[in-house]
């Protein structure tokens, strides 16, 4: 059998960086196992059967402050400039329910006066922008907790047009009954800045994320094993990690669930999952963005059209993804999407922790291992500080 140094499970973020950089500054043979039969995780994306490019595991766009991370990708990829742009789509008020309203979320200046008018939203604005500092950013939590009653009814009006409901559907639970950190992924912004994010390097991949990972992947040194899962060929016991029933002394880079690797012993790790309708339609546009977020009414929490993010040109024809949020079964058809923080499931993870950390030779890395509500650079940021560490 052909001798590795390290051993990889999984092939997105965390595995390939870090295989890259073990294979190519460290010269160690790297065998990759991937479950499923592609490589670039839940980044993945292909053409759909109508050409369309999508995200077969939901939208995804790359952004970041962390130029060492902008660095190290563009080294296998070019970037379309792209600054996603998202709204909220609700109904109109209770004369007009069918003349539905839309406004920039993050929830902006320009949001308070589509939704307050004109004047009365620019006086609105004006007070916030008074109370917080022009082009602040504010929690809606935080918000929420302002004594002036004015600004206490602005507060509760995003709070019901964009977080309750959008929230419910996303994690079955209310905005104060989850990870404070979640919500404030999406803060009011005091600034007529429409995007999504401010980070100073923001883009698509130019052909895709999969053609990123596969350049990635592309080195003498790595061998990757497409639809493998690494259980049936790994064995943990005493301390000492073993592959296909032999003692692996190599460094293991684990990408996958924690849970999992060891058997669920101590009970499963809650998480949510989504199910996603796609929907290919014979028309060149359907929705003014690449995201509409459905804050108030519809059973799905948002609507992404992938030709806005890519930029692909294909006159006659789009394909659309509705977003369904439900809690994650174990079953077998079900990936575990998001990790659900907070301080019991927590304390489940540090467990499964504690175990992995009975193995010298074994790093749990990635928003599965690591049970944490990662973005991408995030988890090549820390790919990138593991390698530093083990090359
Ligand atoms: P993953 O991409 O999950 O890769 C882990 C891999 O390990 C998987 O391919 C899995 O099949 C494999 N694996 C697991 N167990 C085994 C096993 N036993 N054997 C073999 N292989 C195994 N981030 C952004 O920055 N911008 C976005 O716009 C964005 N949008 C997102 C939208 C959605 C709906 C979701 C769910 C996430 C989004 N993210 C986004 C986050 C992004 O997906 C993650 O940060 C990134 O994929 C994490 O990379 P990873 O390597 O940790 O995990
Ligand atoms: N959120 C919301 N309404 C929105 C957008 C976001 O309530 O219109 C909340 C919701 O709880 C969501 C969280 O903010 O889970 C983070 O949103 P983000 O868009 O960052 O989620 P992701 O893209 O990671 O699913």
């Amino acid at each position: 059998m052909k001798q590795y140094d390290a051993l990889i499970v999984g092939a997105g973020y965390a595995g390939a960086v870090t295989a890259r950089r073990l294979a190519e500054e460290a010269g160690k043979k790297v065998l990759v196992l991937e479950r499923r039969p592609h490589v670039a995780g839940n980044a993945y994306d292909c053409p759909d059967s109508a050409g369309v490019l999508i995200h077969q595991y939901g939208p995804h766009i790359f952004h970041t402050n962390d130029k060492r991370v902008y660095d190290y990708l563009s080294r296998f990829t070019s970037w379309r400039d792209y600054q996603h742009t998202v709204v909220a789509n609700i109904p109109g008020e209770s004369g007009t329910p069918n003349q539905r309203l839309q406004y920039p979320v993050p929830f902006n200046l320009d949001s308070l006066e589509i939704a307050f008018g004109p004047q009365e939203g620019k006086r609105l604005g004006d007070k916030l922008v008074a109370a917080y500092g022009p082009e602040k950013k504010v929690t809606i939590l935080e918000l929420r907790h302002n004594p002036d009653p004015e600004i206490a009814a602005i507060a509760d009006y995003v709070y019901e047009h964009v977080f309750v409901h959008y929230t419910m559907k996303q994690w079955g639970q209310t905005p104060e009954e989850i990870d404070p950190n979640t919500t404030a992924r999406v803060p009011v912004f005091l600034s007529r800045d429409p995007r999504y994010f401010q980070d100073a390097y923001q883009g698509m991949p130019l052909e895709g994320y999969t053609p990123m990972f596969e350049r990635m992947l592309d080195h003498p040194n790595i061998t990757v094993e497409l639809g493998v899962d690494a259980l049936k060929r790994l064995e943990l016991a005493d301390g000492v990690i073993k592959l296909d029933s032999q003692a692996f002394d190599g460094t293991v880079i684990y990408t996958g669930q924690a849970d999992e690797l060891f058997g669920f012993r101590f009970g499963p790790l809650p998480y949510r999952t989504l199910d996603f309708g796609f929907e290919t339609l014979p028309r060149d546009v359907y929705q003014t963005h690449g995201t509409v977020n459905y804050t108030v009414d519809q059973p799905y929490t948002r609507i992404t059209e992938f030709k806005h993010l890519t930029g692909q040109e294909l006159p006659g024809v789009t394909t659309i993804m509705k977003e369904y949020s439900r809690a994650y079964t174990g079953a077998e058809v079900e990936i575990p999407y998001y990790a659900i923080i907070n301080p019991e499931n927590n304390a489940l993870y540090a467990k499964y922790a504690d175990l992995a950390a009975q193995y010298p030779n074994l790093h749990l890395l990635g928003r599965l291992a690591e049970y944490k509500y990662y973005n991408m650079d995030a988890i090549a940021a820390r790919a990138l500080a593991l390698a530093d560490a083990l090359v």
